[in-house]
Formats: structure tokens, C-alpha cells, sequence
């Protein structure tokens, strides 16, 4: 009996590899074009991490006229999670991303799940087995156990290798005796490699890192007959010509094993680029950001704070390449599509996910918006997940549009909205049922004088028609003549002689219009209230006194 045959009789019925190869030929790109992938298990949802890793893929192979695909790796069934893998087909479609091929599209290189790749896999590892490369490995979970304790004991390292590999050896007609007799196993290895040589992983992003080369007969094929993610990269990324493998770094280590797979199943090794996770502060330490954990790396938590996609990926292109957030300030009107993303501006270390800055980006993406686009949009996220906000914006738009026009386009433009759910919060007060719901919290600003006179102005003088210069100069003097210093020089020379200056004035009027003394543009907020409402606000803020 020879390999071939307890090669057939483990996988009786597969095709031969030339098969495969002949199936899936090469791909015909241009010199230089990326191939990429994004390979998820089906965790069911996309966040951030995920995000960071797809984007860096999508990204290179979209600038350099490459392929980029989704590639579902559901071989570890036991992390199986219901609806996993269109959750994360529709979290993608949510965030407008797009992959050249993936499950539901299909492509020449599909299946795109690789539990829907068994016979694919069983082909090369039927492969190795014939050409004496791999093993059936019969080693219960006590002999296991055991090997592990002796391991321990005799300070050895832990695992399946050299002569602690029981099974490596197991004469064909044995192995295939056992098979007949129905004893379980699984598909090893039969690792040639030499833990005292060194190998070098030449990474796209942390440059060269050397390593003891792997002589465990790490497992294959696992006793349900699916792959080990080592074994199935190797074949995927081979057969869906993958030119660059770019994952997270926690894969650096197993490094020596896909180095060793690709040498003997004849493969061309692709190039690794290992990225370096998203971290956060967690009191004085840094940890992973995590999926479980943390609120901030869900995606629907942008969403539900009304924080749009392109500013998710703004922030993701920011950490991803460490010259763009410069580029995309000095070209403020170009996209992330304008840019050349490449390895070697891609971080080592881990990057502490900020959402500060991720909000700050927001607000400077917002701050560029038409009004009107900023209405539509703030109409479709409060129909979603503000209601009541919905119904008191849907039938008038010019109103709030007027509002967020307010010193909007001009060369600073206001920064007051980083997420579509601030849009309420900034201008809650200029809608009557949500102002008079509300115990008017005013803000607390300084003053030792009755404030009443105040609506002396706006019954008298203010005059909607006065453009913003007539009105201006028409509050000075009203404030003057009530004891209000116009410039500051005057107040400061001495204070005694005035109650405040035109900035406290002018304080006051906005909180008793807005509650808060950080309002935007006084004037145009005046002209969108219109003069009786005005009065309104200011009876009931005197009456709050
Ligand atoms: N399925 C692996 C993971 O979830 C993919 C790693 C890779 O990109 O090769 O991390």
C-alpha cells in the first residue's frame, strides 16, 4: 500500500488539483495591480476594526487597478453565529462598500464561503497525503493531554512536532487499517522544518521580522472534514491569486506556517502587510479596542448618532495612512479616492482609536454641506431615529434650512454639528412645542441689574426690515444709552461707570432667546424668529426670573 492509496481512501471521491488550477487561472491585471481580500469569519456585523482592515484592502487595490474581494471564512463552525454572514454583507451595502466579488455577487474565483470550498481544500490535502506530506493523525484527546504533561514536565515546548508527533510515522497499511476500523482523525502536516533555522517575514508594513522556522505538524483538514484557517488560506489565497495578503497582526506569528504551507503545496507566496490594531485607554493601560466591549466600534453606533459613513471612513483613511488628514486639509475638495495610500505610512504600533477626533472630522464634513443637503440628510436620519423631531421638520424645510444656514458658507463656517442628532440640539429652541415642553434650562450668566428693559428694544426699536449693519448700530446706541460700555477700552478704564459691555448685552438677549449664551449669528436669528415670537421668549424668560 502506498500514500496514494490511503490518500483515496481518505478522499475518495475529490477531483485532482490540476482541476482547481485549470478552473481558477490566473488573473489578467496590469503590472503592479493589487489582488486583496477581505476574509471576516461570520461575526455577523462589521465594526471598526473590521472597517480598518477592509478599507486598507479596498483602498490598495482600488488605486492600483487591482481586484479586491469578500471572502467569508466560516471553517470553525463552532463560532458560527446565526445570520453572520449577511449581517455582514448588509453592513457593507450600509456603508456603501464595495467589493469586486464576494458571496452574493459571485466571480470566477467562488465559491466566496469557504465552507461552500470543502472538496477544494480536501483536493490539496489529498495532494500532500499522496506525495507523503500529510498525515492522518489517529492521537485522541487523552494522548493529547498527555503528550502536553510530559511536554510540561520535561521543560520541552508544547505541541505536535518531531518525535513527540506520534502518528508521523504510522506506516501506511496502519494508518489505513485504522481508517477501516473506523478510528477518528484528522489531516496533519508532516512539517520538514527545523525550529532552530531562521526564517524572515518581509511585511509590506513592519518591515523584516525574523522567526524560528515551523516544525509543528500543525492540523489541515479538522475531523469534520473542513479546513484549519492556516490550511484554507493557503489554498484560498493561492487559488483566488491573491497578491497581497493584508490581515491584522495577530497573525504575524503564524507567519512560519503559511511560509511552510505555500513552500509545500508548490505555492507562489503572496506578500504580508500586518496591520497593527485599533487600541483605546482603559485607565493607565492600552488594550485592543474590542467588538465586545466597546460602544464606539460598532458601526450602528455611528448610525444611530447620525455620524455618516464617509465620515467613518474619513476617520479610518486618518489612522490608516499618517500623511493624510494633512493632505486632506491642504486639498479640502478632493475624497479619500484622490489619495495614494501606501504601506510604508501605515502604522506599526497599535493606533488609539479617538472619537474625539472622529467628531471633530464630522464636524468640518458637516460644516462643508449645502444647508439643504445637511435638511435632506437630517430628514433622513430623524425619520429613523427622531420622530418627533421628523414631524416638526418635515413639512418646512425653508425653516430649518434657514437655520442651518446660518453662517454656513463663508470662509469659517460654523462648527456647532458633528452628528445629525445635533441638529436638534442646537436649534431645539426655535421649535415651539419642543420649547415649551421643557423647563427652560437658562444658562447661568452674570448680571445685578433688572434685565426687563430689554424688551423695551425689541418692542420699539428692533426692526426686522434693518439690515444686519442698521440693527447693529441701532442696538449700540440703545445699549449705550441704558449704561452699556460699546468697546471694551471704555469698560476697562473703569467698570464702575457701566453695567456691562455690549458682549454682556448682547449675552443676554441670547440666553433669553436660546437659553444658551452660544447661539449662532444674533441677527439672522432674530429675522428666522420673527418680532412677536421674539417677545414671546423674552415674556417667558422674565418670568423665570
Ligand atoms: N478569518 C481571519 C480573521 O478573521 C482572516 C485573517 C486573514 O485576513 O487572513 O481574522
Amino acid at each position: 500500500m502506498t500514500n496514494y492509496d490511503l490518500a483515496n481512501l481518505i478522499f475518495p471521491n475529490v477531483k485532482d488539483t490540476s482541476y482547481y488550477e485549470e478552473l481558477y487561472p490566473k488573473r489578467n491585471l496590469k503590472e503592479g495591480a493589487m489582488v486583496t481580500r477581505f476574509a471576516p469569519s461570520p461575526t455577523g456585523f462589521v465594526h471598526i476594526g473590521s472597517l480598518y482592515t477592509s478599507f486598507s484592502n479596498i483602498t490598495l487595490a482600488n488605486q492600483t487597478g487591482g481586484v479586491v474581494f469578500l471572502r467569508i471564512e466560516d471553517t470553525d463552525q463552532k463560532r458560527e453565529v446565526e445570520n453572520g454572514i449577511e449581517g455582514i454583507i448588509k453592513d457593507f451595502e450600509n456603508l456603501n462598500i464595495h467589493f469586486d466579488e464576494d458571496p452574493i455577487k459571485g466571480g470566477q474565483y467562488g465559491p466566496y464561503i469557504q465552507s461552500e470550498r470543502r472538496d477544494i481544500y480536501q483536493s490539496y490535502a489529498k495532494k500532500l497525503i499522496s506525495e507523503g506530506k500529510a498525515y492522518p493523525c489517529f492521537a485522541t484527546e487523552e494522548e493529547l493531554k498527555s503528550l502536553r504533561e510530559m511536554q510540561e514536565l520535561n521543560k520541552e515546548r508544547i505541541g505536535y512536532y518531531g518525535n513527540w508527533a506520534k502518528y508521523r510515522n504510522l506506516k501506511v497499511d496502519e494508518a489505513i487499517a485504522k481508517i477501516k476500523n473506523n478510528e477518528p482523525y484528522i489531516i496533519r502536516l508532516k512539517s520538514m522544518g527545523d525550529f532552530n533555522n531562521k526564517i524572515v517575514l518581509d511585511d509590506c508594513i513592519k518591515g523584516k521580522i525574523e522567526m524560528p522556522e515551523n516544525d509543528m505538524d500543525i492540523v489541515i483538514i479538522k475531523s469534520d472534514g473542513l479546513p484549519t484557517y492556516h490550511f484554507a488560506h493557503a489554498v484560498d489565497d493561492h487559488l483566488m491569486h491573491t497578491t497581497h495578503v493584508i490581515r491584522g497582526d495577530e497573525w504575524v506569528s503564524s507567519y512560519p506556517i503559511h511560509k511552510q504551507l505555500f513552500e509545500v503545496l508548490g505555492f507562489e507566496e503572496p506578500r504580508y502587510a500586518h496591520l497593527a490594531p485599533l487600541t483605546i485607554k482603559e485607565g493607565t493601560t492600552v488594550r485592543k479596542l474590542s467588538k465586545r466591549k466597546d460602544k464606539e466600534s460598532a458601526i450602528s453606533f455611528y448610525h444611530k448618532l447620525g455620524v455618516p459613513n464617509e465620515v467613518i471612513k474619513l476617520y479610518v483613511a486618518t489612522i490608516n495612512n499618517s500623511n493624510f488628514e494633512e493632505w486632506y486639509i491642504n486639498n479640502p475638495d478632493k475624497t479619500i479616492e484622490d489619495y495614494q495610500f501606501t504601506f510604508d505610512k501605515m502604522p506599526i504600533g497599535g493606533s488609539l482609536f479617538d472619537l474625539e477626533k472622529l467628531m471633530s472630522i464630522s464636524k468640518v464634513y458637516f460644516s462643508k454641506l449645502s444647508a439643504d443637503d445637511l435638511y435632506n440628510r437630517t430628514l433622513e436620519y430623524t425619520k429613523e431615529y427622531d420622530q418627533e423631531f421628523y414631524d416638526l421638520i418635515k413639512d418646512d424645510p425653508v425653516y430649518l434650512t434657514s437655520l442651518l444656514n446660518i453662517e454656513r458658507n463663508i470662509e469659517r463656517p460654523r462648527m456647532d454639528i458633528s452628528s445629525l442628532s445635533d441638529v436638534k440640539k442646537e436649534f431645539w429652541y426655535m421649535f415651539d412645542p419642543l420649547f415649551d415642553k421643557v423647563d427652560k434650562p437658562y444658562q447661568d450668566i452674570k448680571y445685578d441689574y433688572d434685565v426687563a428693559f430689554i424688551k423695551d428694544y425689541f418692542l420699539n426699536i428692533y426692526c426686522e426690515d434693518d439690515n444686519e449693519e442698521q440693527w447693529f448700530d441701532k442696538i449700540k446706541a440703545f445699549a449705550s444709552q441704558k449704561g452699556f460700555a460699546i468697546n471694551r477700552k471704555d469698560y476697562k478704564e473703569d467698570p464702575t461707570k457701566y453695567l456691562g459691555t455690549i458682549a454682556d448685552f448682547c449675552s443676554i438677549i441670547r440666553v433669553m432667546l436660546t437659553t444658551s449664551n452660544m447661539s449662532p449669528n444674533m441677527y439672522d436669528l432674530l429675522k428666522i424668529y420673527g418680532k412677536d415670537r421674539l417677545l414671546k421668549r423674552i415674556d417667558c424668560f422674565l418670568a423665570s426670573l
